[in-house]
């Protein structure tokens, strides 16, 4: 049979990290050593105490479905923890979902009709493009590359691109792939466009545990952004908990209302075991596990830093996350192509985030597996 694929998924390619780990991959079945640096998950152990709440909850029997937006305990928990970052947040408000991923699904396609236009700040995560493309939505994009990827000195371009027609921003600090933590001013300065234009905010807040001597601002905590805000956050970085899918979005009770829908026709909830595991990575227990993580990722990040500094190459370091994107040639897809295949240096090309020119290095990886990385890129001639 031909069959006829809907419209919303031919809009959409598959993930440009795909066809990097699928070369990858294909050079490492012929036993050649890749130092990935394409992937954008902690090459930490999920911490041992969340582990073993998650064995315990299955031996408890938490193994059936639980209530759709997920178990009261959790979201009271994340109600909590929000509040603390200065959002006025009740556990009604929240959903907890498998993966961040889903709630951002879910957030987009509810508050999304065909045409309604959403801005993005570039470079930005692939899975926005492809998310808003599913929805119908149209994207409008402005470029933060000239700024050194920072938002405050990009704010007039934003007032430029936004208008009454605007729908949804999506703000994503501390940023995947630039690392960039938006300062106050610059979040002041998408609230008051958010006021003046009466447009909605995501703000994916992911990797707000894994910040290098900064506290990032959480945009729901601003005034006027309270009814306005979706934040998104999930336990994959934080935590190491990547495999193990637990994320959550808090919004206005309305929001939650019809996403909700969604929720529960697609998932039906977060798996049971996993919630509960979450619930313990809540914990103070997890605190110095998660110190642990960021420092190691703070020396990586800074000796990387040094180490492009030495061969000359100057690359806007990050406050936060675990990425940097670094300036390589105008066809940065050909040039993570022959890097992957000449260096093999697996890294994703920034054109994939809105960025070309760039590509994106996750420095989730030992520093021994990172100098060897520079030391090849530095051979090939690619730096
Ligand atoms: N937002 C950003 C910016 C991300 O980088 C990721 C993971 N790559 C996610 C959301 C979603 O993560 P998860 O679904 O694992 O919670």
């Amino acid at each position: 049979m031909n069959m006829e694929f809907a419209d919303r998924v031919q809009r959409v390619e598959p993930s440009a990290t795909l066809a990097i780990s699928n070369l990858s991959s294909e050079l490492e079945a012929e036993g050649i050593d890749v130092v990935d640096l394409s992937v954008g998950e902690p090459d930490f152990p999920t911490p041992e105490n969340i582990v073993e709440a998650g064995k315990e909850a299955m031996d408890a029997g938490h193994t059936g479905y639980t209530s759709s937006n997920g178990i009261l305990e959790l979201r009271e928990a994340l109600a909590e923890k929000l509040t603390g970052q200065g959002i006025d947040a009740d556990a009604d408000e929240i959903i907890v979902t498998p993966g961040g991923k889903q709630g951002l699904y879910e957030a987009i396609n509810t508050l999304i009709d065909d045409g309604d236009e959403v801005v993005l700040l570039d470079p930005a995560w692939v899975s926005y493009e492809a998310m808003v493309k599913l929805s119908g939505g149209s994207l409008n994009r402005v470029d933060l590359s000239p700024y050194d990827f920072q938002l405050e000195p990009g704010l007039d371009d934003l007032a430029d691109a936004v208008s009454d027609d605007t729908e949804l921003v999506i703000v994503n600090s501390p940023s995947n792939p630039t690392g960039a933590v938006y300062s106050d001013e610059a979040l002041e300065g998408v609230r008051d466009l958010a006021v003046e234009h009466d447009f909605a905010v995501i703000s994916d807040e992911i990797y707000e545990r894994i910040t290098y001597g900064v506290e990032p601002t959480s945009l729901g905590s601003l005034a006027g952004m309270e009814d306005r805000t979706i934040t998104l956050n999930g336990f994959s970085k934080a935590f190491s908990m990547t495999g193990w899918r637990l994320g959550y979005i808090h919004a206005p009770q309305d929001l939650i209302d019809q996403a909700g829908k969604l929720h529960s026709h697609s998932v039906s909830c977060a798996v049971n075991f996993v919630q509960r595991a979450g619930l313990e990575a809540l914990s103070e227990r997890t605190d110095d596990s998660v110190v642990e993580m960021r420092e190691a990722f703070r020396e990586r990040r800074d000796m990387l830093a040094d180490l492009f500094a030495e061969h000359g190459v100057d690359v806007p370091v990050g406050d936060g996350a675990f990425y940097m994107m670094i300036p390589v040639d105008d066809d940065d897809q050909t040039w993570c192509e022959e890097a992957i295949q000449e260096a093999h240096v697996a890294t994703v090309p920034g054109s994939a985030f809105g960025a070309p020119g760039y590509a994106r290095i996750s420095y989730a990886a030992s520093e021994e597996r990172l100098r060897e990385a520079v030391d090849r890129l530095v051979e090939g001639g690619f730096l």
